[in-house]
C-alpha cells in the first residue's frame, strides 16, 4: 500500500488578515503592529503615514517604531498620554499638521 503525503493546498494556508496594513482606526496592539509592518507610506498613493493619537497629536512612522513599547502599553491600558495611537491616515489628509509631535520632523505633503 502506497503512503501518500498530503500537503495542504497553498490556498489553505492561513495568513492573518491583519498581518500588514494601515487601518484608519487602531484599537489593538495587533492592529498597530500591522500598521508598522506596512511601512511608512500608505498605498495606493504613496503618501506618508501619519499616526493620530487619542489626544489629537500626530506621530511619524519612525517615532512609533522607536517608541513601540510606550505606544503598545498606552493602547493596551487605554492611557491617553500622547502615545495612544488611534488611527493611521496620510499626511495629505491633514495639510494643517506640519510636523511630528515627538521628533518635529515635517510631514511630506504631495
Ligand atoms: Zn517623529
Amino acid at each position: 500500500m502506497e503512503m501518500m503525503c498530503r500537503l495542504p493546498e497553498p490556498s489553505r494556508f492561513v495568513i492573518r488578515r491583519e498581518f500588514s496594513g494601515h487601518m484608519r482606526a487602531i484599537r489593538t496592539g495587533r492592529q498597530l503592529r500591522a500598521a508598522v509592518r506596512a511601512g511608512p507610506y500608505c498605498w495606493p498613493g504613496g503618501h506618508q503615514a501619519l499616526y493620530l493619537t487619542s489626544d489629537g497629536g500626530c506621530l511619524c512612522h519612525h517615532c512609533v517604531v522607536e517608541h513601540i513599547d510606550e505606544v503598545l502599553a498606552s493602547i493596551r491600558h487605554d492611557i491617553h498620554d500622547g502615545w495612544q495611537v488611534s488611527g493611521v491616515h496620510t499626511a495629505a489628509e491633514f495639510p494643517d499638521v506640519q510636523s511630528c509631535a515627538c521628533c518635529g520632523t515635517e510631514f511630506e505633503i504631495c
